[in-house]
């Protein structure tokens, strides 16, 4: 029998190849952008007709080909920028295969213009399906023009897969944030269909992200600086209040180049934790900047997937370095949830017999009532005039902060800031005409409730709304907090035990914390796999306790919950279904005394399992409903 293996022909090869390298129009996009980045190109113009299938041009002031180059790079594995192995350890360059042209080259036509600025002429040379059809010298500018038309002419299979314009721009706006984004310092132009979408000037990042994504990012942007031996971190992250329901901008980069990374997105999440709902995500742009030994961009051929040799000590950076962001902001809650040690008992308290937990919920409790509180803790809107003011001018006027109101608040008193008697003259208007429309009492309008819900409360800037209910639960939550940190909390027996059968790895991972859930509250044995729950936290009602174990061991299987946030998850459960049945007392002390204790709190803008406490209606706002 003959031999049957024989090489395939080079333009199937480059077909073959271009199936993994250009999936769609975006892809070239990629490719042809990352070219003129590694080029040198100070300016980057894009000009895309039909989302790219009819066209894709891309002119650069990069530094040019040869006229020999002019047609090697459209070889498989012609490449300028590695020419030993060890290169590729110690990759500069977004591209490094020399697969992008010779690809492209198989499924398009394409037009190459190009000249290096030593050279009086340039080089054109055209290609269609990987057959030089044309190469000539050519009067052109300094840089490099690259014409694609007619993308997948010969693959029809691929070319009827593709989706409408719509989304197959949507796919080129997409590669087009990931490339301008950490390439601020690159103008950029993308047209489309004679109509200009993206004309971005040299700046630096925050002006990038603005430019790209609109000018109310301006204000929702925290920045996050971090400097290890393993990782330089820089970037932004979108306040709390701008996250979104979808996964919209959320940006990686190492050494500039995007990148996709569950875990890594995981960990700014969990710099999230507990200020926002599960269902909103936060926006981010976060460049990495690693020694390029230490990653492997090789996995994948377009290279969105990258693996990092210290993803573990990465992902602890990552998370920090955010909450300390969103901490400098005066965002996140102080509390320490990221103790890797033991809960180490105060000072004052070593060599003390520990003392049996006392945390209780008092169904009767109401913080609202002036002499229920501790004194010196926190007093109610009108007594807190009197004297004691630290906490106003912090928890206060960072609320206002927070709920995005300037800092002109930082000295004002609650009383002035519940003061409806303001001189704001857009206020004197609303007044007028709240007077001519004879409400008498609405002169008087200080706090007030709504729908049994709500707060209402008037200041300069407009109107707070404070969804009560949930600001109960923060306090409660930071009461039991605070006790649970000093002491274990008291366990209830149960006289039919819960059972729940776990998975291998959920059991695992229970055990790893056992001390902590012991800590907590839990007692419990193993029959095998099965979770027999014999001792609950006392506070936490029989009902809620499966699904509060639940939850536990969904966090648990990610396998990065530390104590902190075990105890979180219990503890805002508790707090949750504590608050379910306050009411809050009609009247004025009462409400105010609400205010006072909510801002007490160092979080008070988002309850313990995220939801919004605090939202704003500005003047404008109002004035914009009439
Ligand atoms: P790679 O980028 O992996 O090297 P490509 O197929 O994308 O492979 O490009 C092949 C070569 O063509 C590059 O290495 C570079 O030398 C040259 N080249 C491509 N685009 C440009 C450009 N815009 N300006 C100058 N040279 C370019
Ligand atoms: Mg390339």
């Amino acid at each position: 029998m003959s031999d049957i293996i024989r090489l395939l022909p080079d333009h199937v090869a480059n077909q073959i190849a271009a199936g993994e390298v250009v999936q769609r129009p975006a892809s070239v996009v990629k490719e042809l952008v990352e070219n003129s980045i590694d080029a040198g190109a100070t300016k980057i113009e894009l000009y895309i007709k039909d989302a790219g299938r009819t066209l894709i041009q891309i002119i650069d002031n990069g530094k040019g080909m040869s006229p020999l180059d002019a047609r090697m790079c459209f070889e498989r594995h012609a490449t300028s920028k590695i020419a030993h192995a060890e290169d590729l350890f110690a990759l500069k360059t977004k591209g490094f295969r020399g697969e992008a042209l010779a690809s492209v080259a198989a499924i398009a036509h394409v037009t190459l213009q190009t000249r290096r600025a030593a050279d009086e002429l340039g080089t054109k040379v055209q290609i269609e399906g990987t057959e030089l059809v044309n190469q000539e010298p050519v009067q052109c500018a300094e840089g490099t023009n690259f014409e694609i038309r007619n993308l997948f002419f010969n693959v029809p299979a691929r070319r009827n897969f593709l989706k409408s314009d719509n989304v197959e721009f949507k796919h080129i706006i997409d590669e087009f944030e990931r490339v301008v984004l950490p390439h601020h310092d690159i103008a950029f132009r993308l047209v489309h269909n004679d109509q200009e979408i993206y004309h971005l000037v040299p700046g630096p990042l925050r002006k990038r992200i603005v430019d790209v994504f609109g000018k109310n990012f301006n204000d929702r942007l925290v920045p996050v600086t971090e400097q290890t031996d393993i990782v330089a971190l820089d970037g932004f992250v979108g306040k709390p209040e701008a996250a979104k329901k979808t996964r919209g901008e959320q940006f990686l980069f190492v050494n500039n180049r995007f990148f996709k990374d569950a875990y890594f997105n995981h960990a700014v999440a969990a710099a999230f934790e507990h200020l926002l709902p599960s269902k909103l995500f936060p926006s981010y742009f976060l460049f990495l900047e690693v020694d390029p030994k230490q990653i492997d961009v090789n996995v994948h051929p377009t290279k969105t997937e990258i693996k990092f040799e210290e993803d573990k000590a990465i992902y602890s950076i990552i998370r920090s370095a955010v909450r300390l962001g969103l901490g400098k902001f005066n965002i996140t809650p102080t509390l320490d949830f990221d103790r890797e040690s033991e809960f180490d008992l105060p000072l004052s308290m070593a060599g003390q017999t520990p003392v049996v937990p006392e945390i209780r919920v008092n169904k009767d409790y109401n913080p609202f009532h002036v002499q229920n509180t501790r004194e010196g803790q926190f007093s109610t809107g009108k007594s807190s005039s009197g004297g004691s003011s630290g906490f106003k001018s912090n928890g206060f006027s960072a609320a206002l902060n927070n709920a995005g109101f300037g800092s002109q608040f930082q000295s004002a008193s609650l009383d002035e800031l519940w003061n409806t008697e303001s001189v704001n003259q857009e206020q004197e208007e609303e007044k007028s005409i709240q007077t001519q429309i004879g409400a008498e009492s609405v002169k008087s309008l200080g706090p007030f409730i709504l729908k049994g819900s709500f707060v209402v409360g008037s200041v300069p800037e407009g109107l707070l709304v404070f969804h009560y209910r949930r600001g109960y639960e923060r306090m409660l939550y930071d009461e039991l907090m605070r006790g649970f940190i000093v002491n274990p909390l008291a366990s209830q027996q149960l006289i039919f035990p819960m059972e729940k059968k776990l998975s291998k790895q959920e059991q695992l991972a229970w055990n790893e914390h056992e001390k902590t859930l012991s800590r907590i509250g839990f007692n419990w044995n193993w029959e095998g796999q099965e979770l027999q729950i014999s001792g609950i936290p006392e506070i936490l009602d029989e009902s809620t306790v499966l699904s509060c174990v639940d939850k536990i061991l969904e966090q648990l299987q990610m396998g990065i919950l530390d104590k902190g946030e075990i105890a979180h998850t219990v503890l805002s459960q508790i707090a949750f279904a504590g608050s379910m049945s306050f009411k809050i007392q009609d009247n004025q002390d009462a409400i105010s005394g609400f205010i006072s204790r909510l801002f007490e709190a160092e979080e008070h803008t988002f309850s313990p399992s995220g939801k919004r406490i605090i939202a704003q209606i500005t003047n404008e706002e109002l004035f914009q409903l009439f």
